[in-house]
């Protein structure tokens, strides 16, 4: 590992910036903290609000995550305020937590860290903490007595495992005061700390001490999986089965709340899944109780005859995934003092040998979090494997990590989720016109989009848009040709490997080519009835699959058109393969509701904006049909309604948002029409 301090970069900095500069050093480097994870801090003379020089210090703030820390997300806390607590015996987390607020000489600012009490009794100008990998690796495994003494002498003081809070705080100002010449603390099961009397020599002394850990794992002499049992199948084989798979895993560790998936087939997950060692070794336990908020205590390994055997493999999943849960279950009731209930017993990491790892999270991001941990994982068992064997958190310790009080209380404070968060939603013919308003509309809700078009740019600017928008990884763009089974076939495994399955279908593609019918070439008619009806049957039937196999019900919303009910002269092709669109509809609701799957129509009307279905021939065919001007096309069709209005794209939206969302949980095989009020349209 590289030490990348930077003198010239840290000219002339103040304090706190060159500790948000440490910080970004630190976070940059996944093997030292991961998404969220290790802590700095300074001490420094600070003003207080009346105006007084005080001993200060500033932490980072809880939450925030090293890589891209900025100042405003280190609160400034009086340490005179602090430092009495030394001398209390104990403090429990709650109570902690309250008092620090009390410190914060800031009002407003984001709460310190949970290590802050350890940070602040250390009499140091500067702390830096971090979960190395190849620390951690140092302490999880039986010889860590004598592996850490190999390593560090008496360089180190070593704390046994114990959470932060108050007690963990304590023992480590303790330990460095026995030993006054070390320049770090091992935490077992957890991390390192140092520091010193200015940024740099607390970076630099951290950067030496890991470099050290390193150094030692390299030369390790063991086979760290005992080798290959079984080699992974080839990619595209693995994405096939991936694909196959997902939606029936997706379902059953969703029994409680939804999940989203993620899957991962990189080397290094190839490599422990198919190793004679990695079943055993998946099974120990975390490498740290940061690791097990996102991971759970262990993953669900798939122990499988043939991976290739997609239908094999998924006639053993639900009572692979119900051994697991009983499992949990009993780990938690051999555990709990009964002060929590049980949180859901769902794996979040699924190891599967020859085809590779999902993990879930209540969105694509939080799955992907889970699943860089895992990396970590597997490294940090593989670093232990090297000289020893791999040690973990006793049952005892995951389950109080897992279930302390702080972190539940954490989750309390998130805010409520979306009306569609957690889902997945894909909507075809996405890239402009209504898809592209439905795309959007479905994402500010808390969906996760499939931008599906022909137009593979479109999509993904849309896509891209919805990303910067509503949070990394909510959306991405597939190339589909609606009327190409194929072209279907391939978008769908797109979206089964991107986010494990799908709850909703907007069925939306379509095209309005214009003309008499004893005027319309068959390639026109033709052209229509496949994408316009054939393309519907395609979508619907691949979504219709998936969300059987996935067993939690699901929404499919066609757009029709005003014109289904109450047709247009000269506008026949369009008028007819929408009729049929729409007709497909109803059947699939008739064959759907068994699964608890809703089919319902919105018909729009005359919506001009964005749209690529009014073209400038449609334009002057419909303008000439009603004997208007073009340019008084769009004022005669707002006139003929009977609100008098115009429809927007954002209209139909709305209405596919309620035929989407449990909102409308009692309606299918149902159409709406969103025209501003056609008499003609009525039902009769
Ligand atoms: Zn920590």
């Amino acid at each position: 590992m590289d030490n990348h301090w930077s003198d010239s970069a840290t000219q002339g900095m103040d304090e706190l910036d060159k500790l948000v500069y440490m910080s970004r050093l630190i976070g940059a480097d996944p093997s030292l903290v991961v998404w969220g994870g290790g802590n700095t801090s300074i001490k420094v003379p600070e003003r207080n609000f009346r105006g007084a020089e005080v001993p200060a210090m500033w932490i980072k703030g809880s939450g925030s995550d090293m890589k891209s820390m900025v100042r405003r997300q280190f609160p400034r806390l009086s340490l005179d305020d602090i430092l009495p607590l030394f001398e209390r015996e104990s403090m429990p987390d709650e109570d902690m937590v309250a008092y620090l607020e009390h410190t914060l000489m800031d009002p407003g600012s984001p709460r310190p860290s949970i290590e802050t009490l350890l940070h602040a009794f250390l009499p140091f100008m500067c702390v830096a903490h971090s979960h190395a990998d190849a620390v951690v690796a140092l302490t999880n495994n039986q010889d860590a007595d004598s592996i850490l003494r190999r390593v560090y002498g008496d360089d180190i003081a070593v704390v046994d495992y114990f959470r932060p809070g108050f007690h963990l705080s304590k023992l480590v100002r303790l330990a460095v005061k026995e030993s006054s010449s070390i320049s770090g603390v091992v935490l077992v099961n957890h991390g390192l700390f140092t520091w010193g009397d200015d940024t740099k020599s607390a970076y630099d002394r951290h950067i030496d001490l890991v470099n050290r850990a390193e150094g030692f794992i390299q030369n390790g002499n063991k086979s760290v999986f005992g080798g290959w049992e079984r080699n992974p199948l080839n990619g595209e084989e693995r994405r096939r089965a991936a694909a196959r798979l997902a939606p029936t895993i997706r379902g059953l560790v969703s029994r409680q709340q939804k999940m989203v998936l993620r899957f991962d087939d990189s080397d290094d997950v190839l490599e422990f899944i198919g190793s004679r060692e990695g079943k055993r070794l998946s099974g120990i336990g975390p490498a740290t109780p940061d690791h097990l908020i996102h991971t759970k205590r262990k993953p669900l390994w798939l122990e499988v005859a043939d991976p290739g055997d997609a239908e094999g493999v998924r006639a053993g999943l639900e009572e692979a995934l119900s051994g697991y849960s009983e499992e949990y279950a009993a780990w938690y009731r051999e555990c709990t003092s009964d002060e929590h209930p049980m949180l859901d017993p769902s794996p979040r990491v699924i190891l599967l040998p020859g085809v590779g790892m999902w993990t879930t999270g209540k969105d694509a991001q939080a799955a992907l979090i889970t699943g860089d941990i895992y990396h970590h994982t597997i490294n940090v068992i593989g670093s232990a494997q090297a000289n020893s064997e791999f040690t973990s958190l006793t049952a005892q310790d995951a389950y109080d990590a897992e279930y302390w009080p702080l972190e539940l209380y954490k989750l309390t404070l998130a805010p409520p989720e979306k009306e569609l968060a957690r889902k997945v939603a894909l909507v075809t013919g996405a890239a402009s016109g209504i898809g592209k308003a439905i795309a959007l509309r479905l994402a500010s809700e808390g969906a996760h989009v499939v931008v599906a078009d022909v137009d593979a740019e479109g999509a993904k600017e849309v896509s891209e848009a919805i990303n910067s928008s509503n949070g990394l990884n909510r959306s991405v763009s597939v190339v589909m040709d609606v009327a190409s089974e194929e072209s279907v076939a391939r978008a769908f495994q797109d979206t089964r490997l991107a986010y494990g399955g799908l709850d909703i279908l907007v069925s939306n593609a379509g095209i309005a080519p214009v003309g008499a019918i004893d005027e319309l070439p068959l390639s026109q008619w033709q052209r229509s009835l496949d994408i316009n009806t054939t393309g519907h049957f395609l979508v619907a039937a691949e979504a219709v699959r998936l969300m059987k196999e996935q067993d939690s019900g699901g929404s499919l919303v066609f757009i029709g058109t005003k014109n289904v009910p109450a047709p247009g002269a000269d506008f026949g092709a369009y008028s007819v393969s929408k009729a049929a669109e729409v007709q497909l509809a109803r059947v699939l609701a008739l064959e759907t509701g068994q699964h608890g799957i809703r089919v319902n129509v919105v018909n729009p009307d005359a919506i001009f904006q964005g749209s690529k279905l009014w073209s400038e021939e449609v334009r002057q065919e419909r303008a000439s049909a009603h004997g208007v001007s073009v340019d008084d096309l769009e004022h005669f069709y707002h006139q003929r309604t009977l609100l008098k209005t115009q429809v927007r794209a954002e209209d139909v939206a709305e209405t596919v948002l309620f035929l989407a969302s449990e909102r409308s949980s009692r309606t299918t095989g149902a159409m709406i029409p969103v025209d501003g009020g056609v008499r003609e349209a009525f039902p009769r």
